[in-house]
């Protein structure tokens, strides 16, 4: 039969129908909407079927079509299906009172699904039938593949678009934790994702949730997760996708989950995991994207780490792990500047030669870390323990007056006396400043804390001092 031939079977006004369909199709944008008008379209022709589309290319913008993936289950299971597929021609077969015709989606490039039509068998399809099908999958097929092209095209040039900012912003010498939140965001917004947590590898090798990742990777049942994806990354070294949280042994109210290493110098330094609570929820293209972007922030996140780790070092002292005495002056410099007042304190081991010489330095050292380590446990996060040099130790409290300051560190000289071991004591310089006085400096602080820890020392040790100028001022009510 000559195509002339055929045309003769469409009657006329079907195929004024056809037409105004075609032109219809050929001009959708979107793919999605090219399925629903192809799917509408045969209703229209059909309106005693039923529907069922089988795409080969997963896609979560269809999920409101009567649509399955060839990828998941179904795949082989019905053949019919499949050879349509394979032969890009219709297929019909016949059940009880049901016939079912699969129809090809195909474009000039690939196959791209099924349609499965089932009508009764009491429905008469004639030849003419089959040139219709056949040219509104043409028609879909074509404009499928047109439209997915674009959004292809946009979809990478989003993609770039990202990736050049991301980096830009990666560059430009954020904070760890900032950067971390920037990258949460970053992936939050440009793949829909639920969840975004990092974790790393301190430095005994312990999972450690970087602060900045969202805010279930804080949660008690999100450590379970963590622990298994940790384990697999560390022996897949490298990105994995699970589609369906179900079939695996984790439990999670998540069922999609991207999983990242991130990889340095060809070390292992930790990860990043992206979920979801629908299954089959990221395509492959946003599995490709994300690991673009993870590449990129390992390097910097390596680069904060290094930059943080050193000014950490040197604002630490390594003995006792409290503040430098640099980092003291230059956050009581600051407290000047923004606050009402504060209490300095200044402390030193009683005696503390004796202890070298009857237990050894390594005693000694020890002692030392011990006094830091009461001062650390009984301080608030403001307040700022520095050591101050050898067996003398400081501690600054912002905002806290001086009748405070005091309670405070006769508590210290308590806890010191009675949970040292060997048993040591301290002696301690108190004395404030506040923006109502007349003009004060750090020097000046220093020297008057201590003046009265001379004080103290000379007046038996074991004991606080408040400095002489302060005292004056009567603004002490002892208890
Ligand atoms: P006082 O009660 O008057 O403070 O007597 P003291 O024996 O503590 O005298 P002083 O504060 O003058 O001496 C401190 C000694 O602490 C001197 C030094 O050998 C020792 N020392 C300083 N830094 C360290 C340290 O880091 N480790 C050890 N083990 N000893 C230190
Ligand atoms: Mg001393
Ligand atoms: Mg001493």
């Amino acid at each position: 039969m000559t195509s002339h031939h055929k045309e003769t079977y469409i009657h006329n006004n079907e195929f004024e129908r056809l037409f105004h369909l075609t032109k219809k199709l050929l001009s959708i944008s979107r793919s999605n909407e090219v399925l629903s008008e192809f799917i509408q379209a045969l209703l229209d022709f059909y309106p005693e079927s039923r529907m069922f589309l089988l795409l080969t290319h997963e896609d979560n913008q269809y999920t409101d079509l009567p649509i399955a993936y060839f990828e998941r289950n179904i795949k082989f299971k019905n053949e019919v299906a499949f050879r349509a597929y394979q032969t890009g021609t219709i297929q019909v077969d016949e059940k009880n009172d049901e016939r079912m015709l699969h129809i090809p989606l195909k474009g000039l490039q690939a196959m791209y699904g099924v349609l499965q039509l089932t009508l009764p068998t009491s429905k008469v399809i004639e030849e003419a039938d089959f040139e219709i099908l056949k040219h509104l999958a043409d028609v879909s097929g074509n404009a499928f593949e047109k439209a997915r092209l674009q959004e292809q095209l946009n979809q990478r040039l989003d993609d770039l678009n990202l990736l050049n900012e991301t980096s830009h912003t990666l560059n430009s010498n954020l904070r760890l934790t900032d950067t971390v939140e920037y990258m949460t965001k970053q992936i939050q917004s440009s793949i829909q994702a639920e969840q975004v947590g990092f974790f790393f590898y301190n430095r005994y090798g312990e999972i450690e949730t970087l602060t900045g990742s969202s805010e279930y990777f804080f949660e008690k049942n999100s450590e379970m997760l963590v622990v298994k994806i940790s384990e697999e990354v560390k022996k897949r070294k490298e990105a994995f996708m699970i589609t369906d949280m179900k079939n695996g042994n984790i439990e999670s109210m998540y069922q999609s989950l991207l999983a990242v290493p991130m990889i340095h110098d060809r070390e292992l330094k930790g990860a990043a995991i992206v979920l979801h609570h629908d299954p089959y929820y990221f395509t492959f293209e946003q599995f490709k994207l994300l690991q673009s972007l993870i590449y990129h922030f390992t390097l910097a996140f390596i680069n904060s780490m290094l930059h943080e780790e050193m000014e950490q070092l040197a604002i630490t002292d390594q003995l006792t792990r409290l503040y430098s005495r640099n980092y003291l002056d230059e956050k009581i410099n600051e407290s000047m500047e923004k606050d009402c007042l504060g209490t300095f304190i200044l402390f030193d081991i009683d005696d503390f030669k004796q202890v070298n010489d009857t237990y050894g330095h390594l005693t000694g050292d020890d002692v030392i870390i011990q006094v830091a380590n009461i001062i650390l446990k009984n301080k608030r996060e403001t307040d700022i323990a520095a050591r101050w040099g050898g067996e003398e130790l400081a501690l600054y409290l912002p905002s806290v007056d001086v009748n405070k300051g005091l309670k405070i560190a006769k508590r210290l000289v308590k806890a010191v006396q009675q949970s040292t071991s060997p048993s040591v004591t301290i002696s301690g310089g108190v004395t404030y400043w506040s923006a109502k006085k007349s003009e004060d400096t750090v020097t000046k602080l220093f020297n008057r804390a201590d003046q009265a820890l001379y004080e103290a020392k000379r007046s038996g040790k074991n004991r606080i001092v408040v400095d002489s100028s302060t005292s004056s001022d009567n603004l002490l009510h002892e208890e």
